[in-house]
């Protein structure tokens, strides 16, 4: 049996809204938004490597706040978990510094303009029930 390999996202909220990252790359997933992370690395934690994605990522500096219930299946073998994450108050401004070219931070009412990946979209989902009750 192959190895399940989880891979972090981060529900990045700030003034009650979530950040949403459109991939640039690779070439079937760039144009559609997710939510930055990556997978994580041997030895790591899933806290730890959503830090490092998002400062590799984003450059911003944070702090991971809870999971959000549930797991998503990618492609085998990897998994999605999703946790909610803040920015540090000294934390610069996210940019998309590689993987993404746009970033938009969305309202609840914005939420579905944008195309998600399909894999995340039910992790959105969870998301804002968690954080807005919709
Ligand atoms: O960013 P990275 O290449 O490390 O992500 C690993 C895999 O997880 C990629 O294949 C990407 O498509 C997927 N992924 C995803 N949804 C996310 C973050 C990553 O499907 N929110």
């Amino acid at each position: 049996m192959t190895e399940r390999i989880v891979v972090v996202g981060a529900a990045v909220l700030s003034d009650g809204c979530l950040l949403a990252a459109r991939r640039s790359a690779p070439a079937e997933l760039a144009g559609r938004w997710e939510l930055p992370g990556g997978k994580v690395e041997v030895g790591e934690t899933s806290e730890g490597a959503l830090v490092r994605e998002l400062r590799e990522e984003l450059g911003v500096e944070s702090e991971v706040l809870a999971r959000v219930p549930g797991e998503w299946a990618l492609r085998s073998p990897y998994v999605l978990q999703v946790w909610t994450v803040r920015l540090l108050a000294d934390s610069p401004a996210p940019k998309p510094l590689q993987d993404h070219d746009e970033l938009r931070w969305l309202t609840s009412d914005e939420l579905w303009d944008v195309e998600w990946l399909d894999q995340d979209v039910a992790a959105v989902m969870e998301v804002a029930r968690g954080v807005w009750g919709s």
